[in-house]
């Protein structure tokens, strides 16, 4: 089995989903007392959050790089970064390290394509939904088509992700705004919908519509595990 690398932190609340996702995968795969080889490095989100929001990607790019060099000394044969904002950076990291990088958007494309989805909704924070470094890469790479979410509720689903999720706040009036917004992107086109944060899955899950969704904390998760067994 090979060690997998996570960088998390991004919000911790997130990465306990990874931590518990990821050893299920292992214990789902190889049964009995089996569980994952991690090697895993945990920021301060809080300087990283600022540095967002100021604009500077460099300032938070070499914060991640050093923790990603971190987990390559620790021992792992390859990393993910436990968000999906972050892979805004996702080059300036990889030059950082010579183990490979599990991108989240490829993961999470790759199921769409495997599923033959042509349009797919995104959710995620505002660099995510409105910025080219996801959008771009699933429509370029995997020629998928990317619906977001109107001005309006781009903005609720951004205060959402920052002021309740990241702080382990799940208020049942932001699951019913998530799930009329997700309605939207379905009405607007959108045969499946991302939950481009890794938040997103602790508010609105599968059982909550008809609408396909897809979790990217989960299949980031279980693309780890094909990877660690391969
Ligand atoms: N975890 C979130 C994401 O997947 C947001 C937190 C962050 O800005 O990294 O985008």
């Amino acid at each position: 089995m090979k060690t997998i690398g996570l960088m998390g932190g991004m919000s911790w609340e997130s990465s306990l989903g990874y931590y518990r996702a990821i050893n299920e995968g292992v214990k789902t795969r190889l049964g009995g007392l089996h569980s994952a080889k991690i090697a895993m490095y945990s920021v301060d989100f809080d300087p990283i959050e600022q540095l967002q929001h100021q604009g500077d990607w460099e300032g938070a790019a070499e914060i991640l790089a050093d923790a990603a060099k971190r987990i390559e000394a620790a021992g792992a044969d390859f990393l993910l970064i436990c968000t999906n904002t972050m892979h805004k950076v996702a080059e300036h990291v990889e030059s950082a390290i010579q183990i490979p990088l599990l991108h989240i958007a490829d993961a999470t494309a790759e199921v769409l394509v495997n599923e033959g989805v042509k349009s797919v909704g995104l959710l995620g924070t505002a660099f995510t939904m409105e910025q080219d470094f996801y959008k771009g890469r699933l429509t370029g790479n995997f020629g998928l088509d990317v619906l977001v979410p109107n001005r309006a509720d781009r903005e609720v689903v951004h205060k959402v992700i920052y002021q309740e999720l990241c702080l382990g706040k799940i208020e049942s009036a932001s699951k019913g705004e998530y799930l009329r917004i997700i309605d939207a992107l379905s009405d607007d086109g959108a045969e499946a919908v991302i939950l481009g944060c890794t938040e997103i899955g602790m508010l609105v899950s599968q059982a909550d519509t008809d609408i396909r969704l897809l979790d990217t904390t989960a299949i980031h998760a279980q693309k780890a595990v094909e990877w660690a067994l391969r």
